[in-house]
């Protein structure tokens, strides 16, 4: 493939050394101080008609929202303003499948979809452009997530944080001003979801290495050049300046791309994700509330980076079995669920088992996942310095509750991550409690 600029790759198709031709989606990026004056026209390269459903919620309408469905009825749109309401006082409105089907009707009749805010809002109007077939253009309102650019969605479904593939948006707009203007801890937010990639690239590496998965190199390494500005310069983030911020803002567009190339989430999502969203689990069961997606990511990426170092320097592990199923107890009513998913990956367990006990099969992992291996302390470092969540209590949590979700993240997904690989080498749950020590 031809050398090509990774900041310049929207709308392009190309033919990549995986095997695969990688249409890039979205289309276009407007990353100006005058998108909101230029949604009509983007807007309207993507859509049929002029009748467009703009959903936000009563923080975004404030950040950006209420200007930009101005602007578009100025336009000559015919606006529908759907903001998602608090639940409660203090509690923020959740993507799952009760506020989907409240609002779906109102969405139906558009001709284009206009989310006006970040991952919430974001990913329920990409469940219902996805359920309607209806295009949709998509207005940044924080660098908090990768979503924007990802064809993912992670729902609550029956209780059960779930994944949902959707498609990606056909553009994204987003204004300097508005993402500097956006609460702090959503960009140290975005900075932990993209930190997670060292993590994320190595789980998925790993099931390339063990399972001969799909894998590809060029979608790992797009944001390779646009890291060292926020990753050697933390600092600048909390400062606000400006190539700190559009680099993570590019970052995190970026590893959605990546998900996209891929047609899966591994990209930029593994064992460290499964730890936030067993925390965001945890709370529909309990009603204890979560921290931001990314500010848990952002530790659950350091447990794991801990959890990778420690087996990496095993020589020879004692392989065991992976638990046979999980803690029914422990999950309470969306036990069933959660079982299922485990069971999703018996029989990966088994043969990892196997194929791992082969011949030098450890060594050469270790070898490999060496070389892409980030340290904890790095991890670490960059999120203190960037004034991100370390800790459990400033996620707002006890070390109890970050150790129970540790031990128990790999139950909830039949993805194979360093989780299960840890349990496969014994070292979990033994060391989960040594690791919560360390870092919670
Ligand atoms: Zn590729
Ligand atoms: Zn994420």
């Amino acid at each position: 493939m031809d050398e090509f600029d990774e900041r310049d790759v929207f709308g392009k198709t190309f033919e990549c050394d995986c095997g695969r031709t990688h249409g890039i989606e979205p289309r276009e990026v407007i990353y100006a101080d005058n998108a909101i004056g230029r949604l009509p026209e983007v807007c309207a390269r993507y859509a049929d008609g002029r009748r467009a459903a703009m959903i936000m919620d009563v923080r975004t309408r404030r950040a950006a929202g209420a200007e930009a469905a101005a602007a578009m009825a100025d336009a000559g749109w015919d606006v529908d303003e759907i903001v998602l309401e608090d639940p409660a006082p203090g509690k923020t409105p959740v993507c799952d499948d009760v506020t989907k089907t409240a609002i779906a009707p109102r969405a139906a009749g558009a001709d284009l979809l206009v989310p006006v805010g970040s991952g919430v809002v974001g990913d329920t109007a990409k469940w219902l452009a996805m359920d309607s077939g209806v295009p949709y253009v998509t207005f940044a309102t924080a660098a908090s997530m990768n979503g924007y650019a990802s064809p993912n969605i992670a729902p609550t479904i029956e209780g059960v944080k779930s994944l949902v593939y959707g498609r990606a948006p056909a553009a994204v707009l987003t204004s300097p001003t508005v993402l500097k203007n956006a609460p702090y801890e959503m960009t140290a937010a975005g900075l932990g979801d993209v930190l997670a990639k060292s993590v994320s690239s190595a789980d998925w590496y790993l099931n390339h290495l063990l399972f001969d998965d799909y894998y590809c190199r060029r979608s790992v390494g797009l944001i390779a050049g646009i890291e060292p500005l926020y990753l050697d310069r933390p600092a600048d983030l909390a400062r606000g300046d400006e190539t700190a911020m559009r680099a993570l803002f590019d970052a995190l567009l970026l590893t959605g791309v990546a998900m996209n190339m891929a047609d899966t989430s591994f990209p930029a999502s593994g064992g460290e994700h499964l730890i936030s969203h067993s925390l965001d689990m945890m709370s529909s069961v309990d009603g204890v509330p979560h921290d931001l997606h990314g500010r848990q990511v952002g530790v659950g990426t350091i447990l794991a980076a801990e959890l990778y170092e420690r087996l990496l320097a095993v020589e020879s592990p004692e392989l065991v079995d992976a638990p046979p199923g999980i803690d029914r107890a422990f999950w309470g009513p969306p036990a069933d669920v959660v079982a299922g998913h485990y069971a999703g990956k018996a029989d990966r367990l088994r043969e990892a088992k196997e194929l791992l006990a082969a011949g030098d099969a450890w060594d050469r992992l270790r070898a490999e996942l060496s070389a892409m291996h980030r340290p904890p302390e790095r991890i670490a470092s960059c999120l203190s310095d960037a004034g991100a969540a370390l800790k459990a209590r400033e996620l707002g949590i006890g070390r109890d509750r970050l150790l129970r979700a540790l031990r128990h993240a790999h139950e909830i997904r039949s993805r194979f991550t360093v989780l299960d690989l840890a349990y496969l080498a014994g070292l979990m749950p033994a060391v989960a409690s040594e690791i919560v020590e360390k870092w919670g």
